[in-house]
């Protein structure tokens, strides 16, 4: 698809690393399936996987960590 951000990239189907911040919680989460702007770089992730990166941050707050480094897949 054409990239929505600067309108000039293609996307390419590849990973990158999400960050979330939830308060005093920052979540990082690594090699997350995306699809990504060859030009500008923006990513852009798909509902299911949205929703699954949401969890993880979630947890991450519960747990009351300050910042938490995770592994999608994991
Ligand atoms: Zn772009």
């Amino acid at each position: 698809m054409k990239c929505v951000i600067c309108k000039q990239g293609e996307t390419y189907d590849g990973t990158t690393t999400v960050t979330l911040e939830r308060g005093q919680t920052t979540v990082v989460i690594k090699e997350v399936p995306a699809e990504i702007c060859g030009n500008c770089g923006e990513y852009y992730l798909c509902e299911k996987v949205t929703e699954k990166v949401h969890k993880l941050a979630e947890q991450a707050v519960r747990h009351g960590v300050v910042i938490e480094v995770l592994r999608y897949a994991a």
